[in-house]
């Protein structure tokens, strides 16, 4: 049986699941998860991000996490905890660029939270460092000692509940069965009726697990004292409208196209997360878009450093900078969440 015919059975069965159900079998199922069963990164898979762009990226955020160490002033152990790893560049990049400073490669622990199998196998084979642990989740890593926290397009693949108005009233928006017994989007009070687009103009997502991971994340750097960053795309002000998209081969499709086959996510609220990390204890500093974040962070200059010692390469690494940087690429879609203990001067 698959992912499909799975979700069609239990529909037929027990009637629509939520957005957010739909989210979480898609990616996580045990069985047929896209990230449970073979998540492939890069350009010879499904979707690239910043870290596989360019090393660049991950020597930025190495020299953003040496600055928050020299903050938290210089602690002999400190957590360096990533969410969300994918297959381990950004790590590696990270203490790669860490080596021009070997007491923080001496005092870091490596903490990776990941759920999916074969992407901590992947992780496992890149990373060298130890000590390095994995866990499930951001609960399991202990507050009994300093941490930097790092998360790249993490935030993106959290389930959302989605709803729409419809005269005064807001229904959820599920996922049940079309005319024809295909998955289609539903909405309706007894959720039987399949979602005419002409019977509502607006749709609004909720994300309860953005929520909870804000609010574990401010209390982890409250209770723990030091920094977390998150990088993900999505607008500074809270928007409206369905954003769940699906990625395979690096095109779009139909979120129900292929379930369990492709990367489903959508954008991130950032003032909603800022405002749940703010509630669990740390204090946050103003959202920033990925691009001036790098550029303060000083890439231009890592930019021509490389192009110096590269020459043949020179081309290759300005378009990789630019697609970083500029604002029709990732520079702006992009933005950066800082969270940091109280007391705590950021980078
Ligand atoms: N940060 C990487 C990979 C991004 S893909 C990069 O920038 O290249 C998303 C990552 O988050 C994958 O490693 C995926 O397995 C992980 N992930 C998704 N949902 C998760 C969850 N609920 N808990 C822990 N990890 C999760």
């Amino acid at each position: 049986m698959t992912l499909r015919e799975q979700i069609l059975t239990s529909i037929a069965r027990n009637g629509p699941i939520s957005v957010s159900d739909y989210m979480h079998l898609c990616l996580h199922d045990a069985n047929y998860g896209y990230y449970a069963n073979h998540p492939a990164l890069g350009a010879n898979g499904d979707f690239i991000t910043a870290p596989l762009v360019s090393q660049m990226f991950g020597e930025m955020l190495g020299v953003w996490t040496i600055a928050v160490w020299w903050g938290l002033g210089r602690p002999a152990r400190v957590r360096l905890v990533e969410l969300g790893p994918g297959d381990g560049t950004l790590m590696s990049d990270m203490l790669r660029s860490a080596r021009a400073a070997p007491e923080f490669l001496d005092a870091a622990e490596v903490w990776l939270v990941e759920t999916s199998t074969p992407l901590r196998s992947a992780q496992a084979n890149l990373l060298s460092h130890k000590p390095l642990e994995w866990v499930g989740a951001i609960g399991d890593i202990p507050s009994d000692e300093p941490i930097i926290m790092i998360a790249n397009e993490f935030l993106d693949c959290l389930p959302v509940e989605q709803w729409v108005r419809r005269g005064g009233e807001m229904l959820p928006r599920r996922i049940g069965l079309d005319e024809s017994g295909e998955l289609a989007f539903v909405v309706d009070s007894r959720g039987s009726k399949k979602d005419g687009h002409e019977e509502y103009d607006l749709v609004i997502e909720h994300s309860a697990s953005l929520e909870r991971i804000g609010r574990e994340a401010g209390q982890l750097i409250r209770d723990a004292q030091g920094a977390a960053v998150f990088i993900d795309y999505g607008p500074s002000v809270k928007g409206i409208g369905d954003t769940l998209q699906a990625i395979k081969q690096h095109k779009k499709e139909g979120p129900l196209v292929s379930p369990g086959e492709a990367d489903l996510t959508v954008h991130v609220d950032f003032p909603r997360f800022v405002e749940a990390a703010r509630k669990g204890g740390a204090c946050t500093a103003p959202l920033e878009t990925q691009g001036a974040f790098l550029v303060r962070l000083g890439i231009e200059a890592r930019a021509s450093a490389l192009r110096t010692s590269n020459p043949d390469r020179a081309g290759l690494i300005d378009r990789q900078l630019h697609r970083l940087v500029n604002r029709a690429q990732m520079g702006e879609l992009f933005k950066v969440a800082c969270l940091h203990s109280a007391g705590l001067r950021l980078p």
